[in-house]
């Protein structure tokens, strides 16, 4: 039976980056599985593409503090995967749950740019409908460079990367014993198992104590019109959209608050998750109400992937990382990063961990 000191289960932004961290940690043998046939191919690549700055969380300050704590310093080492040329917008519906004054002193405790935007971009908007638009900065990153970034630098430190390898831990028979995972063809021992498989957390043979909500997400791409090909809008706060540059399509992608969730669920597992049908039209008529200058848009196709944020934070929209150690076996760590930009909070924990059970 083969053997390693660390198995990363699941090849998303984190995945990756962990597997890298562990390596510089002093694990000697990395490995790093990945069931899709490339790198980010799941929530790494179906997403927003958001550099989030804080905005976006007016109800939970602490992840807008964080937030804005880790965006120059992603914008400064990701920038080659990072869209800088683009101007970013927030809107203040009329029947906003934030008014526009609270939004701009929202925006100035956590010390973010927030501007009255330019009257060329404000005419962009329906003025029944939209009580305000700030000028902001928030940025979009292509997950393709991220993700050729990723196989570079796994390659670089030896990571053993094993891609269309769906990875099962089998039940653990002695916590002190290094973990034994199946591979379709081999069962190989692990030293330390970090699970990075988001949708797929509590599905890998891993028990997760933290609640999770799964919400199967639609995100539609689009042509962006000419009068927003370099620029990126969010209408807050309910239940309205968000429209941003995708650059990893050369496309912009469309969210809506109420009909890009499918369904949601609780449960463990993957639930009904394939899509029947696309809110493509319907996203985009709501969202023309707003922005008229999306009325005549053609959808080019929707992307689907099963959003998983924790359970507890389904209020205030909070996106703290999940850091877990199995209950079964202190070698079998689960991490979620819930935004792209925590990496800096995950690779922290990492470095804060101690080893001494799993090295
Ligand atoms: C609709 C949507 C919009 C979002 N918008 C934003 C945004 O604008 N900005 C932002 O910062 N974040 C956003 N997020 C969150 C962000 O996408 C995620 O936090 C991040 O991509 C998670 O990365 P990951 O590596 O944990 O997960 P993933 O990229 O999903 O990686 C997990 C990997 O595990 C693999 N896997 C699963 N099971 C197994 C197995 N048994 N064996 C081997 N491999 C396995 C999967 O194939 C997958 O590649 C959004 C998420 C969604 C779904």
């Amino acid at each position: 039976m083969g053997s390693v000191d660390a198995l990363v289960i699941g090849g998303g932004f984190f995945g990756c980056e962990i597997a890298v961290e562990l390596r510089r940690l002093g694990f000697a043998r990395v490995m790093l599985c990945e069931r899709e046939a490339g790198l980010l191919r799941r929530a790494s690549y179906v997403n927003q593409a958001r550099v989030h700055n804080g905005y976006h969380y007016p109800r939970s300050l602490s992840t807008a503090e964080r937030s804005r704590a880790n965006f120059e310093r992603f914008v400064a080492d990701y920038g080659f995967a990072v869209r800088t040329d683009m101007v970013k917008l927030y809107a203040i519906a009329a029947t906003s749950r934030v008014n526009a004054g609270q939004f701009a002193s929202f925006c100035g405790k956590i010390g973010v740019l927030c501007r009255e935007a330019p009257a060329a971009l404000a005419r962009l908007f329906d003025p029944d409908l939209i009580e305000a638009a700030f000028l902001t900065r928030e940025l979009a990153f292509d997950a393709v460079a991220l993700a050729r970034s990723a196989a570079q630098r796994l390659a670089d430190v030896h990571v053993d990367v094993r891609l269309g390898t769906p990875v099962r831990v089998e039940p653990i028979a002695a916590p002190a014993r290094p973990v034994r995972v199946t591979l379709p063809s081999e069962t190989i021992e692990a030293g330390l198992v970090v699970n990075c498989t988001y949708a797929a957390l509590d599905d890998v043979g891993i028990p997760v104590k933290a609640r999770l909500k799964r919400e199967l997400a639609e995100m539609l791409l689009i042509p962006p019109p000419r009068d927003i090909a370099d620029v990126g809008i969010t209408v807050m706060d309910g239940p309205f959209f968000s429209t941003m540059p995708f650059p990893a399509a050369k496309l912009h992608s469309l969210s809506h608050v109420r009909y890009t969730p499918h369904e949601a669920w609780t449960e463990p597992g993957h639930g009904n998750a394939l899509p029947t049908r696309s809110n493509a039209m319907a996203m985009l008529r709501d969202a023309a109400r707003f922005l008229p200058v999306l009325a005549k848009v053609e959808p080019v196709r929707s992307i689907f992937e099963i959003k998983t944020v924790l359970l507890r934070n389904e209020d205030d929209d909070g996106r703290p990382i999940l850091a877990e150690t199995c209950v079964a076996s202190p070698r079998i760590l689960s991490v979620m990063g819930s935004k792209i930009d925590n990496i800096y909070d995950v690779l922290e924990m990492l470095r804060a961990h101690q080893w001494k059970e799993s090295a």
